[in-house]
Order: structure tokens, then sequence, then C-alpha cells
């Protein structure tokens, strides 16, 4: 079956889908941008699955990604993923890491047999990692990863910001 792509601008907090990933930190305590609007709008139920991991492992790692209920949001579970805060001098490491959120998150989300997904622009906001870089790579993972599963039906991009957008919808055609 074939995955299909999707690109929205708009407010993560607000899709309906199986699961909506949080580009987290690594304490999992939540934060400001996308992650602050998820723990806002998601209600206190959040915190404390992330409560429960921070006891079992002690946080999440850069890269790495957690599953807990979504709480009163419309999706079903929030996968918390760790995005690498932006440095000048290894930008391959970036990039890995950066794909690592992408192949994490839709690897929890295969072993829990979801169907739809969305991400943010992880990494895109206060941990500064440049837009376009992250646009490539982040579509470069999902349609890397999509190549081994045919249980998701839909992976939705969702951008907060116009030139986010602009981004992936070029990305995304050019790289056909
Ligand atoms: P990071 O620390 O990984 O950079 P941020 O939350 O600062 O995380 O930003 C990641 C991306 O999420 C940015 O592109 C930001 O504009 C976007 N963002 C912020 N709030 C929301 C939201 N409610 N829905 C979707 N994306 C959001």
């Amino acid at each position: 079956m074939n995955t299909k792509l999707k690109i929205i601008q708009g407010d993560i907090t607000q899709l309906t889908v199986d699961a909506i990933v949080n580009a987290a930190n690594t304490s999992l305590l939540g934060g400001g941008g996308v992650d602050g609007a998820i723990h806002r709008a998601g209600g206190p139920a959040i915190l404390e699955d992330c409560q429960k991991i921070r006891a079992r492992q002690g946080g999440c790692e850069t890269g790495e990604a957690v599953i807990t209920t979504a709480g009163k949001l419309p999706s079903n579970y929030v996968i918390h993923t760790v995005g690498p805060v932006w440095q000048n001098t290894d930008p391959n490491e970036m990039d890995r890491l950066l794909s690592s959120c992408y192949t994490n998150s839709l690897a929890i989300a295969k072993s829990k047999n979801l169907k739809t997904i969305a991400f943010p622009n992880i990494s895109t906001g206060i941990y500064d990692f440049p837009k376009d870089r992250a646009a490539k790579v982040a579509i470069a993972a999902v349609r890397q990863f999509l190549k081994t599963t045919s249980t998701l039906e839909e992976v939705i991009f969702v951008c907060f910001d116009k030139e986010n957008y602009d981004l992936y919808v070029n990305h995304l055609n050019e790289d056909l």
C-alpha cells in the first residue's frame, strides 16, 4: 500500500490522528514552542506519563522517541522525540540525529499498528536547525522508512509557519 504524505499549515494540537509527534527536550518535562502547546492543550495526563518514563529511563536522549497518552487532545497518542540543538560544527551528525527522530517515531507508530501520524518541523524553532535543511532530512527519513512498512496510511507534516510550508511543498514535489 502507498502511504500518503500530506503537508498542512496549522496547529498540530488540533489534529485528529492516531499520534501527533512532540518536539520535546531530554527532560520530557515540557518547554516552549510546540512542546508547551501540546502539554497545555492535552492537560496533566501527558506529564504524568512523561514522569513515569523518567522514573524508568531518566528522560529521552536526542534522536530517541517515547510514547504517552494524548490526554485531552483529539489524537490518541503523543510520541515525544528530542531533536538536536543545531551546531555548525558537525552538520552531518545534526542530520543523522534529526533523521533518527523521524525514524524512531515512525518505528513506535509501526509497533503499535498506528495508521496516521503527524509531525511538527522538529528542531526548527528554539533549536535553530536551518529550515530548508531540516525539511530535506525529514522528507528523506520518512520516505526511507515507508519503504519498510505497509501499516501506516498517512503521514502528515504540520508546518506552523508559511516558510516551512513552502519549503515542504517544494521539496516533496522535487524529490518525486
Ligand atoms: P525545537 O526546540 O525542536 O526547535 P520548537 O517547538 O521550538 O521545537 O519548534 C519546532 C517547530 O514547531 C517550529 O517550526 C515551530 O514553529 C513549530 N510549532 C510551534 N508551535 C506549534 C504548534 N502548535 N503546532 C505545530 N507546530 C508548532
